[in-house]
């Protein structure tokens, strides 16, 4: 019999196969309610797998055309949950997180919680603006993998005001305890994605007390950066997906059209740069274009010091690739352990920050089950839990409420399009801002 699989390689697994669900289960009354948002990517269920080193988190796709043939299945057995491997009888106990209380109340506004923000593991994930314009072309120039489209404004709020995102956020880390806000926006046209994002991010750091996260399109104009880090913004990063330039044209066509892949890097570059190691993400899909560009996404991402966020490509239902073959194991292995070691040769602070864990990838942090222990995966073990005590009392500053700056007026050079002043955006940018105009 083939031997058990550690917590990673299970996740990896059942990223790649999906999960069936056993009629034990009572999944109404134990999870969290199935959330078609993100570009589909939450779309699965929320599964904790205990292990020696951490708990890995993973949102396993469960409705795919796929899962049918997986030979994993959940059970409920004596009201704990297991996934069994039909194909060899192993069995593995995993947690089922509750749906949080707070999914069910309703801002002061009267919206409901949920429509405003959900659970990504253990972070709150906020899709902030409307939708994403690529879907509003004809034909769609909208990334063929994604269903943002269908989703946003369907199974949650379309337009999200500051104060909603605030109250979502001081329930959701008071009631469930988190420490991190991601704020995810598709294409807003006009380079307007970090202007719609600024007031989140102040209102975040001065009522909540919380990290920050920020995913949008590129900008070109690099001042708006620093303009968003004076703001709060703790992390940033960027969905470039493809390595391949001819795989980033096909399958993103609004990307291409609209920003192209030197957009992403220099963006990339420059932020990597002026906040440091590891708090910049250089995100990409793996499982699609040949491995050997994923390695080398991988390889750039880190040699430039910024963190790789790698998903396993899911064909999620209504996507234009829901047909795309789900990708192998043994290749999904083999790109996760290069990206683990990638992050020690380069020095990448891994799992530092307090309480992150993320659902919809394999963590650089989540591999380091994959490597042989060897001498140099404890030394990079040592270097990580020192970066860890280091960064606590930064962090604990961080968690608390407080004022920030962010006045765009402060950067009016070195971009090439700068907001001008008494114009109808510079006021209407100012006034969300909370800035005197
Ligand atoms: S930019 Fe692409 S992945 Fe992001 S929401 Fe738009 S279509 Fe989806």
């Amino acid at each position: 019999m083939p031997s058990k699989l550690n917590p990673c390689e299970l996740q990896i697994d059942l990223f790649c196969r999906g999960l069936r669900i056993d009629a034990s289960c009572t999944l109404e009354e134990d999870a969290r309610f199935l959330s078609r948002t993100r570009a589909g990517l939450g779309s699965g269920l929320d599964l904790v797998i205990p292990g020696e080193l951490k708990d890995i988190w993973v949102n396993v796709p469960v409705e795919e055309d796929f899962v049918p043939d997986s030979p994993y299945l959940l059970v409920r057995v004596d009201s704990e949950y297991r996934v069994r491997d039909t194909g060899n009888g192993h069995e593995y106990p995993v947690e089922i997180p509750d749906e949080p209380r707070w999914y069910t109340e309703t801002t002061s506004k009267g919206t409901p919680m949920h429509r405003v923000g959900v659970l990504q593991g253990t972070y709150l994930g906020i899709y902030v603006s409307n939708s994403c314009s690529f879907w509003y072309h004809s034909p769609s120039l909208g990334c063929k993998f994604c269903t943002t489209g269908l989703n946003v404004g369907v199974n949650e709020s379309a337009e999200k005001e500051v104060d909603d995102v605030v109250e979502v956020a001081q329930a959701a880390k008071a009631e469930s305890g988190i420490t991190f806000v991601h704020m995810n926006s598709g294409f807003a046209g006009k380079d307007r994605g970090l202007d719609i994002i600024a007031p989140y991010v102040k209102g975040l750091k001065e009522r909540v007390g919380v990290l920050t996260g920020v995913q949008v399109t590129p900008s070109p104009n690099l001042w708006k950066y620093d303009w968003l880090r004076d703001c709060g913004v703790d992390h940033f990063s960027f969905c470039y997906e493809f390595h391949n330039p001819k795989f980033f044209a096909e399958i993103c066509p609004g990307k291409e059209k609209f920003l192209g892949q030197r957009t992403f890097f220099n963006a990339l570059e420059y932020t990597a740069k002026k906040m440091g190691p590891g708090r910049v993400s250089g995100e990409i899909i793996a499982g699609v274009e040949p491995l050997e560009d994923t390695l080398r996404a991988i390889d750039y991402i880190t040699g430039i010091g910024a963190f790789p966020t790698i998903c396993i490509f899911r064909p999620t239902l209504g996507a234009e690739m829901e047909r795309h073959p789900s990708p192998r194991y043994e290749d999904m292995r083999t790109v996760m352990e290069y990206m683990w070691d990638a992050c020690r040769r380069n020095n990448i602070p891994i799992g530092v920050a307090p309480k992150i864990e993320v659902s919809l990838i394999v963590s650089p942090d989540d591999a380091r089950y994959l490597p042989k222990r060897n001498l140099k995966w404890r030394i990079y073990e040592l270097k990580l839990a020192a970066a860890r005590r280091v960064a606590k009392p930064l962090f604990a500053r961080e968690l608390k409420p407080h004022k920030v700056h962010g006045d765009p007026a402060k950067y009016p050079t070195g971009s090439p399009e700068p907001i001008q002043a008494g114009t109808d955006e510079a006021v209407d940018l100012a006034r969300r801002l909370g800035v005197n105009v």
